[in-house]
């Protein structure tokens, strides 16, 4: 069973295709890492030689470090390095991370934390038989005495989260069960993140309770993961930072005539189709729109006249008038009401109907027990389908 790690479930949460490209086709992408990541490691290097140091009775001066980020810098930057936005360049990367090492040191000195670990390679059973495991890779561990311990964790990304969310978080709360089973003394184990460049520190702490509730979500999670057979692709903002872009169906086609020249690009078999299908539906909706207030012409024409047939030259409209009654929609209080009504007066089963929706939704999530799901298997048929819709080209940002 491999070891789950934060980001691994984390992958499959964002996108599952791209799971499926990087943890189980293991698709070779040519190492091509963004600056945003880049910045951050080399600010986490920064500050793990800070504390290594400090180990060994070395205290850098802060221009020391400064030094040492920028020597990392110039040393492992290459130009393949992406930037997404480009209205930043490196330099304005470089300077925000030497901002970063800075606002922290200037906080900290003297830097007096018991630190236990550094950069940890651990993990933690997510179930009692062993056979699920989380690494644990905290990049700090202190010990605050009277057992109190406090895990760390460095974040140069240029948003600021909200305290729920930190609340919520499952990374660093995985990584507290660790220190509660490895230090017996551990009362209160608290997770502090150093959101660096903000120059602020977000705190949270779980209870026993909430890391067991959480160990047994995270185990399923997991399991889920594991048993999934199916990987679909879940388009977002974060496809700018995925590596596989150029071989998902996304956007494949887009990366083979994105550096077609104009007249090749215009066409192209699928540029083509695509440009034509946008004009037609652009025409069908001026037709639909014209279609419809002539029908609502030759509705007042009749109601005028105290007429049911309307003729033309070659065709004639039937017109024909009725009162109808609505219901409330679905999913609204009114609805529950009458549904409650119904069932109440013993009428429901006179009105209700099977949801093939909501089924088959059941069915793709599994939801339902095993057993089940086999027997409803008999009443299944696999069809392949198309579906077409014509959307608006997205900003890159
Ligand atoms: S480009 Fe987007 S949709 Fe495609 S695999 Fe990557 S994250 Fe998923």
């Amino acid at each position: 069973m491999p070891t789950f790690s934060n980001s691994r479930l984390s992958t499959y949460e964002q996108c599952p295709l791209k799971y499926k490209y990087q943890y189980i086709d293991k698709i070779k992408v040519e190492e091509s890492n963004t600056v945003e990541a880049f910045m951050g490691s080399r600010v986490h290097d920064a500050l793990e030689k800070l504390y290594r140091d400090l180990k060994l009775q070395k205290h850098n001066m802060l221009e020391e470090l400064l030094q040492y980020y920028n020597d990392q810098w110039a040393k492992n930057w290459t130009d393949d390095i992406k930037i997404v936005r480009k209205d930043y360049t490196a330099e304005n990367y470089r300077k925000t991370g030497e901002k970063c090492i800075a606002d922290y040191y200037n906080k900290y000195d003297p830097f007096k934390e018991r630190v236990l670990g550094i950069e940890t390679v651990e993990y933690v059973n997510l179930d009692p038989a062993g056979e699920f495991k989380w690494n644990v890779r905290m990049d700090r561990l202190d010990d605050c005495g009277q057992g109190r311990y406090e895990i760390h964790d460095y974040k140069t990304g240029g948003s600021l989260p909200r305290q729920d969310h930190m609340d919520e978080d499952r990374q660093l709360a995985l990584y507290s069960l660790w220190v509660r089973e490895n230090f017996k003394d551990a009362e209160k184990v608290e997770l502090v993140w150093h959101y660096l460049a903000f120059d602020r520190e977000l705190r949270s702490e779980r209870t026993a309770e909430q890391l067991e509730n959480l160990r047994e979500e995270t185990l399923q999670a997991v399991k889920n993961v594991i048993s999934a057979k199916e990987f679909p692709a879940n388009e977002s903002n974060l496809c700018n930072w995925c590596e596989y872009k150029n071989i998902c169906p996304k956007w494949a086609h887009l990366f083979k005539v994105e550096a077609l020249p104009p007249k090749e690009f215009k066409e192209e078999d699928g540029v083509r189709l695509v440009d034509q299908l946008a004009d037609l539906s652009t025409l069908q909706k001026a037709l639909n729109e014209k279609i419809e207030a002539v029908k609502q012409d030759l509705i007042e024409y009749a109601k005028m006249l105290g007429v049911e047939v309307v003729f033309g030259s070659a065709k004639k409209a039937n017109i024909s008038m009725s009162n109808d009654i609505a219901f409330p929609a679905k999913h609204t209080d009114e609805r529950e009401e009458l549904i409650q009504l119904l069932k109440r007066e013993g009428l429901w089963g006179e009105v209700e109907d099977l949801d093939i929706f909501a089924l088959k939704k059941i069915v793709h999530n599994r939801e339902w027990g095993e057993d089940i799901l086999v027997r409803l298997g008999k009443y299944q048929e696999e069809k392949a389908t198309a579906t077409l819709r014509l959307a608006s080209l997205r900003k890159e940002e």
